[in-house]
This record gives structure tokens, C-alpha cells and sequence, in this order.
């Protein structure tokens, strides 16, 4: 048989990671690249553990337009799934032009090369684009808020880019998926998050905090209008959010798609304040953590989460990993990285 081949950007990075796994288990080709700008290749080599195999592993920059050239030449890509960007909303209000140089020009250059051979394009989003929603849940039709971050905005205006794009050239077609709060490690322990400093996201803090390297986790906020007075997200399994990478290039290369750009909400559909999800890591992995309650963060929203259903429907796909696994991989991940 032909197998397809689907090209990652940014596939040594967290979710990059999980996603070749799938996309390899599902009988895919895949060439990873990545110009290891955030990761070093501990899961890159946790992918050729898991997959017993070596994945070719390009090592290039997807702002300069010649490699991007080169790359598509070299090898005949069906699909390319887009996660090289950065994605630290903080750094990105310090630092704008650092964001929208990397996260436009490399996706830029990616869709004009996907328009010259003719190529799927798989954009991963994110629910900030969603921002404080006016009501709960959100689905794919609720309205988009301006961005409090220039990371935010990198998002928005990618989806637009990719929206004009298979508009303009009907050679490409586009499937915009966007995460809730992507979380946990894969059950092998091999592959996982790696926060390069001090982590920014909840579940890396936590993890950190129950080994020993932070002292203590600061909790944003305990005075939210919600039934613990902390904030409400999304948490979706890292395994579960990979998953639907496949049922979406699938969708894409059967030719299945009801419109040439199609946006998908990527989530569980369920609500967990930090204060439940801290308990519920505690109380599956039976440790005590030590936290306290903090300020509010600057941009936090209140709450936010989704009405997955248009991706049950429409690409047959739905979260099912519970929390209780998740976390406990979120654990397994972080004593292994301490080799304990
Ligand atoms: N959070 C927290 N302490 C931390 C990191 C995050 O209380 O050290 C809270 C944050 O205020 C938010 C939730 O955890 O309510 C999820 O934050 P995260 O940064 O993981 O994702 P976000 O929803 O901001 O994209």
C-alpha cells in the first residue's frame, strides 16, 4: 500500500511528540522536523523508543523559506502539521517581534510552499483565541476575543491566514484545530513535557513541585466567581489531543472535509477548577503537595471550556482518558526525568 507521508514541524516538542507516535501507529510516514530552538531531543528519542524505529529528523528553521523549499522538493509530503512556534504567552508580551517574526513567517513560508506542490495544511490552534467567552461552553461558532498576548494574536491571525489561503488557492485545504489545556505524559513514560526553565503551565508546576525541584506552587487566584473561587479549564489528555491529529489528516487526505477549512474545538467538554485538579493529583498519586493561594495572574481568564461535540460528529473522535490516568502519567513522566 501507499503510505501517506505527513510531515511534523515542530515534532520534537511536547505535543509533536505524541503525535507522531499516533500518526506512525495509524500507518503514516512521518518526517519530523525542528530547529530544537525548545527542546532538546530527549523526546525525539523517546518517539524511535516507543515506535522502535528512527524517524528522519530534519533539522531546519521554518522562517527560511529555502529549506522550507528544499524540504518539500526532497520529499513528497501529503499532509504537514504545524506546531513549530513559540508559545509562552509571558515572553510574548516582553517580546512581540520575537513572536510574530517565528510564529507568521514560518507558517507563511509553509503555506506558500503548500500552495506551490499542493499540500493539507493542519494548523494547531488554541482556545485562547476564544479569550473570556461571553457564554459557556464554547463551540466552533463562538466568537473570537482580541488577544491579551502577542502569542494569542499569532494564533487568530495564522487561522486567518490559513482561512484566505484555502479560499484563494484551491490546492490547499486546511483543518484548524484548537486545544483546550493539553496535559500529561504518554503511558510509556518516554515522552513528555519539558518546560525549559520555570514552567509557566499548571500541571508542569505541579509535577515539579512534588519531586522537590520548586518549593512550593503558587495557586493564581482563589476569588474567581466559581464554586472553589478558582479558575475553570479544559484539561485534555496529551494522548486523547494526539489522537485526533490522525482522524483529522485522515479527514483530509480521504478527501472527506465538508468545507476546504474546517476548525475543530479539541477538548473534553468538562470543567475542573486548579483547586480540584491540585486535589486530584494528590489523591491519585498519594502524595501531599505543598501550594498556596496567590494573587490572580495578569490575563488569566475566569473560565473556559468546550462543547466538543463537532469533532464527535464530524471526525468521530472523543476524549477518553480520565483525569485520574492523566495525572498519574503527568507523575510517572516527571520521577522518571528525576530517575526515580
Ligand atoms: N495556574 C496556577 N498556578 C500556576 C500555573 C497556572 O494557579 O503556577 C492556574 C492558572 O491561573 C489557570 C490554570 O492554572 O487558571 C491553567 O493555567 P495554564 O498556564 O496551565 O494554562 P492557561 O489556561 O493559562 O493556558
Amino acid at each position: 500500500m501507499d503510505r501517506k507521508t505527513v510531515l511534523v514541524s515542530g515534532g520534537a516538542g511536547y505535543i509533536g511528540s505524541h503525535v507522531t507516535v499516533e500518526l506512525n501507529e495509524a500507518g503514516y510516514e512521518v518526517i519530523i522536523a525542528d530547529n530544537f530552538s525548545n527542546c532538546d531531543k530527549t523526546n525525539y528519542n523517546g518517539v524511535c523508543a516507543i515506535c522502535g524505529k528512527q524517524f528522519p529528523l530534519i533539522e531546519m528553521d521554518f522562517c527560511d523559506l529555502n529549506a522550507v523549499r528544499k524540504l518539500f522538493s526532497e520529499n513528497k509530503i501529503d499532509a504537514v502539521i504545524h506546531f513549530a512556534a513559540f508559545k509562552a504567552v509571558g515572553e510574548s508580551v516582553a517580546e512581540p517581534l520575537k513572536y510574530y517574526t517565528n510564529n507568521l513567517n514560518s507558517f507563511l513560508n509553509i503555506l506558500q510552499v503548500s500552495k506551490e506542490k499542493g499540500c493539507n495544511v493542519l494548523f494547531s490552534s488554541s482556545a485562547t483565541v476564544y479569550g473570556e467567552p461571553d457564554s459557556l461552553p464554547v463551540n466552533e461558532k463562538s466568537e473570537r476575543k482580541p488577544c491579551t498576548s502577542p502569542y494569542g494574536n499569532s494564533k487568530q491571525i495564522c487561522e486567518d491566514f490559513l482561512r484566505d489561503c484555502v479560499n484563494a488557492y484551491p490546492q490547499i485545504k486546511g483543518i484548524a484545530l484548537r486545544y483546550f489545556n493539553p496535559i500529561g505524559a504518554h503511558p510509556s513514560a518516554l515522552i513528555g513535557e519539558l518546560p525549559r526553565g520555570v514552567p509557566q503551565n499548571l500541571v508542569p508546576y505541579i509535577t515539579q513541585t512534588a519531586i522537590g525541584k520548586r518549593e512550593c506552587l503558587s495557586i493564581f487566584g482563589n476569588d474567581y466567581p466559581t464554586e472553589d473561587g478558582t479558575c475553570l479549564r479544559d484539561y485534555i489528555d496529551i494522548v486523547d489531543l494526539a489522537k485526533v491529529h490522525v482522524c483529522a489528516v485522515s479527514r483530509m487526505l480521504k478527501g472527506e472535509m465538508k468545507q476546504p477549512y474546517e476548525i475543530f474545538n479539541v477538548g473534553t467538554g468538562r470543567p475542573l477548577s486548579v483547586l480540584e485538579l491540585v486535589t486530584t493529583f494528590e489523591k491519585v498519586n498519594g502524595l501531599k503537595l505543598n501550594y498556596k493561594i496567590a494573587p490572580r495572574r495578569d490575563g488569566d481568564v475566569c473560565a473556559v471550556w468546550c462543547d466538543p461535540s463537532l469533532a464527535e460528529k464530524e471526525l468521530g473522535w472523543k476524549a477518553s482518558r480520565s483525569i485520574e490516568d492523566t495525572l498519574r502519567s503527568a507523575w510517572q513522566w516527571e520521577r522518571r526525568l528525576a530517575g526515580k
